[in-house]
């Protein structure tokens, strides 16, 4: 039999970093038993439900390179269809209609807590055989005996009585089917053989097979990875930084590394950190999910991007950059190669937008020197050393990394003075902010006639700054 996996996500908000590791589970598993990867949009919360929602989803897993065999299926498409499921289990004696108002309802639960019971429906219109009305909601009639033992692929046997279980409501008062049901039809429909999902679901499981049980309909295998904390221990979310991928794409992550990020956050290989795509589906396997809930880690994350930004082809990095929204700043038709610049700079960033940010100086005159070096780089008599410097470097025809280098040491020869108190001035007067490569090779890339240009104006900076 062929292994279906999906990805069910309620378009509600972005998408977070737990559904996008619940989707790679999903995809790692179906890709690598060579079955059929299925994505599947619970829409029927048709208040929390938004186009735009829809579209991150899909735009995070195109992103990511989840790509999907069958899809994307939307639920309100299927309406029809579950009304008919419903119907079916009326008839065949497994639901019922159910009259219970709001107040007696609420009045049950509040006694029920009196006597620190589990709160529960108590199966009150379970066999009066009400018909449908307009006050009537449909509810399914649980087994009242017996166990629902679900062998989980993550959390091994998990065994639940049916007298923990109550008569869960499967059609609302207006008509519309409630999630437990939906997800029981499509699953049934779509011939899925493998739930893999969060384990915030692991509670609705029971009452799920129960339904698939009454349709009779064949049982799919359970996976229920554990939730992804923040550093403080708490369910991941807002407060603890980005949570949606998107936002880790606009903040210069690469897929290959958050997806990397995500495997390893809740599966492991003996201590294997960095997986390539291909070696995460060949090696993936459920019984080495973490059975508990494992918490994000930022450095951690920014440690791979650092990795996958280091080892990326040039060429592609370039491509990545010139498509990147932080990139648009400047132009990079103004200043050396940028692959040229990528193959001395990606090992420096572990981000995109560091990166960008690292190498505009290359192509971008600025006006203003980050402060503090300035200070420290730029006094009186620094000037003697950068006029010394333009000198030479005017003079020099040679534009070499090599040349470039002689001539600072042929600086702190002469002037007498230690490397730091030429170099740094120099980097400082080029880049503005005092951080770059080795001088000679940064030099070489910014070229001979944006270093004299910056050189005269540090020369300017420091007269004006003296006087
Ligand atoms: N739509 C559900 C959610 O986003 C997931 C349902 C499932 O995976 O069974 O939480």
């Amino acid at each position: 039999m062929k292994v279906r996996t999906r990805f069910a996500p309620s378009p509600t908000g972005y998408l977070h970093v737990g559904g996008a590791r619940t989707a790679l589970f999903s995809w790692l598993y179906a890709r690598k038993m060579g079955g059929q990867f299925i994505l599947r949009i619970e829409d029927t919360d048709r208040e929390r439900s938004t186009e735009e929602s829809v579209g991150v989803i899909l735009e995070g897993m195109e992103w990511l390179g989840l790509d999907y065999d069958e899809g994307p299926f939307y639920q309100t498409d299927q309406f029809i269809r579950y009304k008919e499921v419903i119907q079916q289990l009326i008839d065949t004696g497994h639901a019922y209609y159910c009259n219970c108002s709001k107040e007696r309802l609420a009045e049950l639960r509040e006694q029920q807590m009196a006597n620190k019971e589990k709160p529960r429906y108590d199966g009150c219109c379970r066999d009066k055989n009400l018909a449908d009305a307009d006050n009537t909601v449909v509810r399914f009639k649980n087994p009242l005996e017996g166990d629902v033992v679900i062998e989980d692929m993550v959390k091994g046997r998990v065994v639940i009585n049916n007298r923990e279980l109550d008569d869960l409501i499967i059609e609302r008062t207006d008509g519309t089917p409630t999630y437990n049901l939906t997800v029981v039809v499509d699953d049934w429909d779509m011939k899925m053989t493998h739930i893999i999902r969060g384990d915030d679901h692991l509670n609705n499981t029971p009452r799920q097979i129960n339904i698939l049980k009454a349709l009779g309909a064949e049982l799919p295998v359970y996976a229920h990875v554990p939730m992804i904390l923040g550093d403080d221990g708490k369910r991941l979310s807002k407060r603890h930084g980005a949570v949606s991928v998107m936002e880790y794409k606009e903040n210069g992550f690469l897929p290959e590394a958050l997806i990397n990020y995500l495997v390893r956050l809740s599966w492991s290989h003996g201590d294997q950190e960095i997986f390539s795509r291909e070696e995460m589906i060949q090696l993936f396997d459920a019984v080495n999910v973490n059975t508990s809930a494992s918490a994000f880690n930022t450095e951690k994350l920014l440690w791979l991007n650092q990795h996958y930004i280091k080892t990326q082809d040039p060429e592609v990095l370039a491509e990545l950059l010139q498509k990147h929204i932080h990139f648009s700043y400047y132009n990079t038709d103004n200043g050396p190669d940028l692959i040229e610049v990528l193959k001395v700079f990606q090992e420096r960033c572990s981000t995109l937008v560091e990166l960008a940010e690292e190498i505009r100086f290359l192509y971008d005159d600025f006006d203003t020197y980050d402060a503090k070096q300035a200070k420290k780089q730029f006094k009186e008599a620094t000037l003697p050393i950068i006029e010394s410097l333009k000198q030479q470097y005017t003079a020099l025809d040679n534009w070499t990394a090599e040349a470039i280098h002689h001539v600072v040491e042929n600086t702190v020869n002469t002037l007498e003075v230690g490397f730091g108190k030429v170099g740094q001035p120099l980097r400082l007067a080029v880049t503005g902010h005092g951080k770059s490569p080795s001088i000679d090779v940064t030099l070489e890339l910014l070229g001979k006639e944006k270093t004299l240009k910056r050189l005269d104006q540090a020369i300017d900076f420091i007269n004006n700054q003296n006087t």
